[in-house]
Formats: structure tokens, C-alpha cells, sequence
């Protein structure tokens, strides 16, 4: 048997990793350390098997209850996903996303490696979940690769960027067994509605406007969430130490041609009673300020050495999204009434 301890296991990527995990292992334990912000939700897990799982509440800044964490359960691995994810939010209140972005995942790696200097632990890893948007915006031409130079441009990906320094060091200093994983924008089940695809679904389901920033011309390159937990337990089992993999879904999507697939599809499956098209709820309002305009991935580094590639082509994966957005209609509804109402954010 193994151990991990997943951080953030209550949010969109970690749910979903720890649903991949259950449904495919049977000698493996985890630990779900979270601190159930606005964004982490125990309904995310439920049904899986919780006889191999076991939740702790609490916050990954909290220097002695990691320590406690540490010596109980003497973990195999640590899968580090628990953050402040929304860039809007990073905006309006960017010093929530410094102290757990940051100061938390600096805490994580001073307990590893003080657990690391006193355990013989040869097969430990710390795999740190981070973004694309660390390296910054491009223009219409090229992708990011691991050795593009950093340059975020909002407090999310600052703080992002800033924690992925942090793990490079303790593994250039103090020997760590780190690996990083820079991914693209993520979409699929559980998905807190304050981000744009299940903004989107549940504003048609709801018949309200759907709001475009800027022009819609932004570019994003989306994953489905379960390719990328193939990805993350890859990099886990197979990737080598001290190295940074990109991980992405080569599907570069505008963001006005992503609301457009939401609106067709649903036009298709959920023709609405008015006869109108649900693209008609488009409207265009205020940009994001220092609003990234195109992010690119070059995913060959993990495909080439570990084998991995995604599965699902942007148009299949909507489609899962939009099925589970409708079959799980209590699932939004329940955070609809008590904790966002798809209200905009990040304008200051
Ligand atoms: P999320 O906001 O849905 O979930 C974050 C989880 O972390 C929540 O359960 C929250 O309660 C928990 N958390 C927050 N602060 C904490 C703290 N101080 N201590 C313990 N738990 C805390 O985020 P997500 O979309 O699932 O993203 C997970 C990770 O993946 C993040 O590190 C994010 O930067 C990264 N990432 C996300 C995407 C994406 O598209 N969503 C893409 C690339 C990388």
C-alpha cells in the first residue's frame, strides 16, 4: 500500500484526481488535506470508495498540523493541488492568494523535506500542480515550452509562478524529489461555476446573458480534467525528478467559439421552448484587466518521454461537460444558494 496526501482534494482538479485515483487503485490511501474555501465542495466526492480515503480539515499554511499529517500517516507522495485558483478574485483581494499560493506551498516543502531528513523514503515525490499562465501571454504565433521564461501578468499567476520558484529550489538546494506540471485551462465535471465553461452552461440553462470579456478573442488551449489526471498520476509513476513537464489538450479555442459550442450543442439537445438560438444570450462587457491574450502549449516533452496524450477532443469533452452540468443540477443550484450567483468579479 501507498499513501498520499492530496492537497485541495475538495476542488474542481483534485476532486476529480481523487475520483481517478479510487476508481483505478486498489493499494493506495489517501489523505485529503483542505480548507474548504468558497471553492472546495464535499458533494465533489460524492460516491466515491471512502473505505481507503480519509478528509482533514484544515488550512496547508498551518506549519504544525502538516508536521502531524507527516508523522501519522508517513506519506509516499504528496500531490499538491490546493490553491486560490480564480483570476478575477486575484484582482479584487490578491493577499489570500500570496499566503496560500505561496507562504502555504513553502510550509508543504519545509515539512517534506524535514520528513524526507528523518524517513527513508526513496520513492517520495511532490508533484506541484501549477498553470500555464506562469509564463505569460503570447501573441497569435508559438507555444509555450518548460524553458519559456516566466512572465505572469495577474496576482493568480504571480503567485503561481512564484510557488513553482520555490519548488525548483528546494530541489536544486536541498535535493527535493519535486516535479512540476504546467497545464492549460482545465474544464469537465465539478467545475466552480465562477470559471468560464460552467459559467456559461448554467447562465443558458438559466436563460441569462452570457458575458464575453473584451472582444471574445482570447485564446485559450483547454484539457479535459480527467486527461489531466492521467497526466499528473503519469508524471507521478514515471516522471523523472527535478523536472517540469507542460501538460495540455491541443485544443486552442477562442473564447467566443467555446461559448458558441456550448450554444449549439445545448441548441441541439435542449432546443429552447422560444424557438430562439441560445447564442442570442451572448453580450459582450468590460475586459479582464490585464487580460493575457493567448496562452499555447507544447505538450510533446510529456508526450515524447512519458507517453501520455490526451484522449478526449475538445468537442467530446463539452460535450461530457455539458451532459454531467445538466444531470447534476443540484450540484450547482446548492452553491447557486449559498455561495455565488454568477455575479462578475475582478473589475476594481
Ligand atoms: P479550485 O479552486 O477548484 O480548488 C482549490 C481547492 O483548494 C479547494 O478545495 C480549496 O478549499 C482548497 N484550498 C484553498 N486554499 C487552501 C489552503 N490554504 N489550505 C488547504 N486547502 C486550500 O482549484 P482547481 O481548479 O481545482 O485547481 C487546482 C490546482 O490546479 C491549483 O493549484 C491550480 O493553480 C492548478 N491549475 C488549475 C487549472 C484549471 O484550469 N482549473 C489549470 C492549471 C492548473
Amino acid at each position: 500500500m501507498s499513501t498520499y496526501l492530496i492537497t485541495g482534494g475538495c476542488g474542481f482538479i483534485g476532486s476529480n484526481f481523487i475520483r481517478f485515483i479510487t476508481n483505478n487503485n486498489s493499494n493506495i490511501n489517501i489523505i485529503n488535506l483542505d480548507k474548504m474555501t468558497y471553492a472546495g465542495n464535499s458533494h465533489n466526492l460524492d460516491g466515491i470508495d471512502k473505505s481507503r480515503y480519509h478528509f482533514v480539515h484544515g488550512d496547508i499554511c498551518d506549519s504544525q498540523l502538516v508536521g502531524q499529517l507527516f508523522s501519522k500517516y508517513q506519506f509516499d507522495s504528496l500531490i499538491h493541488f490546493a490553491a486560490e485558483s480564480h483570476v478575477d478574485r486575484s484582482i479584487d483581494g490578491p493577499a489570500d492568494f500570496i499566503q496560500t499560493n505561496i507562504v502555504g506551498t513553502l510550509n508543504l516543502l519545509n515539512q517534506c523535506k524535514e520528513y524526507l531528513g528523518k524517513e527513508n523514503k526513496s520513492n517520495f515525490r511532490f508533484i506541484h500542480v501549477s498553470t500555464d499562465e506562469v509564463y505569460g501571454s503570447l501573441n497569435s504565433k508559438g507555444k509555450f515550452i518548460e524553458s519559456t521564461p516566466y512572465d505572469p501578468s495577474s496576482p493568480y499567476s504571480a503567485s503561481k509562478a512564484g510557488s513553482d520558484h520555490l519548488v525548483r529550489a528546494w530541489y536544486r538546494t536541498f535535493g527535493l524529489p519535486t516535479l512540476i506540471t504546467n497545464c492549460s485551462n482545465n474544464y469537465g465535471p465539478y467545475q466552480f461555476p465562477e470559471k468560464l465553461i460552467p459559467l456559461m452552461i448554467i447562465n443558458c440553462l438559466q436563460n441569462k446573458k452570457l458575458p464575453l470579456y473584451g472582444n471574445g478573442e482570447n485564446v485559450r488551449d483547454w484539457l479535459y480534467v480527467e486527461d489531466h489526471c492521467l497526466a499528473i498520476q503519469t508524471v507521478l509513476n514515471s516522471g523523472e525528478v527535478g523536472q517540469t513537464y507542460n501538460i495540455g489538450g491541443n485544443s486552442e479555442v477562442k473564447n467566443l467559439d467555446v461559448v458558441l459550442t456550448i450554444c449549439s450543442i445545448l441548441d441541439q439537445i435542449l432546443p429552447k421552448e422560444d424557438g430562439s438560438n441560445y447564442a442570442e444570450l451572448i453580450t459582450y462587457v468590460e475586459d479582464r484587466p490585464g487580460h493575457d491574450f493567448r496562452y499555447a502549449i507544447d505538450a510533446s516533452k510529456i508526450n515524447n518521454k512519458l507517453g501520455w496524450s490526451p484522449s478526449e477532443s475538445f468537442e467530446s469533452g463539452m460535450q461530457k461537460t455539458i451532459n454531467w452540468y445538466l444531470n447534476n443540477q443540484e450540484w450547482w443550484q446548492s452553491i447557486q444558494q449559498n455561495t455565488y450567483q454568477q455575479e462578475r468579479l475582478g473589475i476594481f
